[in-house]
């Protein structure tokens, strides 16, 4: 469905949990969270209630995230149960990859169509260091069983952070050359942990300089910019939602683990579902989602001075 500004609204990313099996140091305090109690925890049957409502609604894509999805019990259960709802039409993961060698084939039968994997570096010591105590070699078993198993194209997601991997750009763009991943920068937002942090931001302009000849290549429907060099299998995305706000062309909602709505990941406004879903009243549970998809913010505004992000982004859902 169009929310007030005419913009379709037709994608849902789900956390499943705020729960990880890493500490990324922009996402998470070294020390871990405190994490939503079991009790208040979305069960699986609500998200399905959840996403049927939404379907019903013109919802037609779907990504699971967290926290780490993969860490969440019975989540090839839960992701066969999405992918048979009728209506859903694309239903991806985002995730470390730390676990997906162990549960890729099972996730691609269930019904998943497609991962993208967060790495933001090609160094064993940084990669150890950002995600505080992962490793490397887990994260490319768990690329390499994602294409396997048939989740492609397998997009990967980089966090640029001045003083951390901006002397990496080049070594991404290599791995495009070798194989036929999306690699994707993305700006680092004051979301949450990553307003105490340290590293600072570099912007996709700031990329773009240090990449010459790039080539626009096909764009696909996301909010990414697409290129490619000549000659490469990949491409490369990226992702500005800081420094050119692409809020005129967003089409998601978002919901948390513990059942809230957000309509804008920037902005503090959240939604609890679990009252009306408490009713058992489903008509009433579409009304409210409906009534969030309208109520979109147009833009917003911490460009402007706008308070940052409360939430850690492992409890948003990135
Ligand atoms: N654990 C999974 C993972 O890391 O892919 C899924 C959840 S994670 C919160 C989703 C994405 O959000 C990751 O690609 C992560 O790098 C990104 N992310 C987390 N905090 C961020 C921030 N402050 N700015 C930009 N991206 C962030
Ligand atoms: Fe965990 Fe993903 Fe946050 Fe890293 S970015 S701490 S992997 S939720």
């Amino acid at each position: 469905m169009k929310d007030n500004y005419g913009r379709i609204i037709n994608y849902m990313r789900i956390s499943v949990t705020d729960r990880c099996n890493l500490r990324c140091a922009y996402c998470m305090p070294d020390e871990g969270i405190e994490n939503i109690g079991h009790d208040h925890i979305l069960s699986f049957e609500n998200i399905e209630r959840i996403v049927k409502a939404s379907v019903d609604l013109g919802i037609k894509k779907f990504r699971i995230t967290g926290g780490e999805p993969l860490v969440r019990k019975g989540i090839v259960e839960l992701v066969r149960k999405i992918s048979q709802i009728d209506g859903v039409e694309e239903l991806a993961m985002t995730t470390n990859g730390i676990l997906l060698s162990k549960y890729a084939e099972d996730l691609k039968k269930a019904g998943l169509d497609r991962v993208n994997i967060s790495l933001d570096s090609l160094n064993h010591t940084k990669y150890n260091k950002i995600t505080r105590g992962g490793d490397l070699n887990e994260a490319f078993a768990g690329i390499n069983a994602a294409v396997n198993a048939g989740l492609t194209p397998v997009k990967i997601n980089v966090v640029a952070m001045k003083g951390f991997n901006d002397n990496e750009i080049i070594d991404f763009v290599q791995l495009t050359y070798q194989h036929p991943y999306e690699i994707r920068f993305i700006e680092l937002m004051p979301v949450g942990h990553a307003n105490a942090e340290q590293y600072g931001v570099i912007t996709v302009d700031e990329i773009k300089e240090k990449l010459p000849a790039l080539r626009p290549a096909n764009q696909n429907e996301g909010v990414a910019e697409i290129f490619k060099y000549p000659g490469a299998k990949g491409t490369l995305g990226f992702i500005s939602p800081l420094s050119r706000h692409f809020c005129g062309d967003c089409n998601k909602i978002r919901l948390t683990a513990d059942g809230k709505l957000k309509p804008c990941l920037l902005s503090n406004a959240e939604i609890d579902l679990n009252e009306v879903l408490n009713q058992g009243n489903d008509e009433k549970l579409k009304d409210v989602i409906k009534d969030v998809i309208l109520n979109k913010d147009e833009k917003h505004h911490l460009d402007e001075g706008a308070a940052p992000i409360e939430r850690d982004m492992n409890k948003i859902g990135g």
